[in-house]
């Protein structure tokens, strides 16, 4: 008999690729879901429940998870996965595919202590698998209370488990690291929503407005442009907020003077994000272009919001070949130890 393969890692590839493929959450979560149930059973329950043909019995176990349970016991590889295998091949183009394989991680992700919708170190283990050297934990700041943003006290604790994480990597000899960081609140005074002090500690702080978005031009120039003066912020996130497809609705670009805001990213050496995610593609590529031809510094993220996600990047990279981006301009290109170093450069 071949050698048995590892049942949950197989569910949790099988919900990596629906989400990935952008499947109905529903589903995904099924596996999901099946995988950490199944992750709590006593050792040896599984085998034997396979064995009498009883896994189905647990809740939360349907025919399709069952049936992959058994085929991954028995040394296959689960029919169901190797049909989502076969068809999940992304066909990048040459340029597309040489810059993705140089980004070495991904400064924007969230986790279920925010909006997202799974645990840190799920998210943590699906950006090894990649092959990433690092992710960018950047859950939300407290005033966007809509996400469970967190406070200055979650966000401690946060931090904790961050490093107890990444101490249980380290033991294992994996290279792989959680990098601090928040997406934080660009409020309507261009201020960060979080303390100065907590800020001063993250590896990375991406800041993005999320409320207002319709402020007057000259009001809107005025904010982004006070948060990139900011030691704390390395990275403008979705500078537009537009929304150009998907189930929250479609919403227009807040109006600013591109020029000004791109200008102060250059000036203080902060980088603009290049959004992956599919309903934003943010900034649109004309904007991507002046931001360009400023001398901006740009980082390419998925912003995450689930494992499968942060397989996202193809997105910011087409679009940034498209543009003319040149690679040394990505700060994710660097790896951690000098992307960590270029972030702390801006509170000197
Ligand atoms: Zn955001
Ligand atoms: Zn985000």
């Amino acid at each position: 008999m071949a050698n048995p393969r590892d049942p949950l890692a197989d569910l949790r590839r099988i919900a990596f690729l629906l989400e990935r493929a952008h499947e109905a959450t529903y589903r995904v979560r099924a596996f999901r879901g099946a995988a950490a149930k199944l992750a709590k059973l006593p050792d040896g329950e599984l085998e034997a429940r396979v064995k009498a043909g009883t896994l189905r019995e647990l809740p939360g176990v349907g025919d399709v998870t069952a049936r992959c349970v058994a085929e991954s016991l028995a040394g296959e590889e689960p029919v169901y996965l190797r049909r989502l295998e076969a068809t999940a091949g992304q066909d990048l183009d040459e340029a597309t595919a040489a810059l993705l394989n140089a980004l070495k991680g991904d400064c924007h992700a969230h986790s279920d202590w925010s909006d997202g919708g799974s645990p840190i170190d799920e998210m943590a283990m699906a950006a090894a698998q990649i092959g990433h050297e690092y992710l960018v934990l950047t859950d939300h700041s407290p005033r966007l209370t809509v996400a469970r943003g967190l406070s200055a006290e979650r966000l401690e604790e946060q931090l904790a488990v961050v490093a107890e994480i990444n101490a249980g990597f380290e033991g294992i000899g994996m290279s792989f690291r959680i990098l601090t960081g928040i997406e934080v609140d660009i409020l309507a005074d261009g201020s960060l929503d979080q303390t100065d002090e907590l800020l001063g500690r993250l590896d990375v702080v991406v800041g993005s407005v999320h409320s207002n978005l319709k402020d007057e031009p000259d009001v809107m120039t005025r904010r982004m442009v006070t948060a990139l003066a900011n030691p704390h912020l390395d990275i403008l996130g979705h500078c537009t907020g537009r929304l150009i497809t998907g189930g929250r609705g479609t919403r227009p670009e807040s109006r600013f003077d591109a020029e000004q805001v791109f200008r102060a990213a250059v000036e203080h050496d902060k980088a603009i994000e290049i959004n992956s995610r599919p309903e934003r593609l943010d900034p649109p590529k004309r904007l991507l272009r002046v931001a360009l031809e400023a001398g901006c510094r740009f980082s390419i993220d998925t912003d995450a919001h689930a494992p499968g996600q942060l397989d996202w990047l193809s997105n910011g990279c087409s679009r940034a070949v498209a543009c003319g981006v040149p690679a040394d301009r990505i700060v994710n290109t660097m790896g951690g130890k000098d992307l960590v170093a270029w972030a702390a450069s801006h509170g000197q």
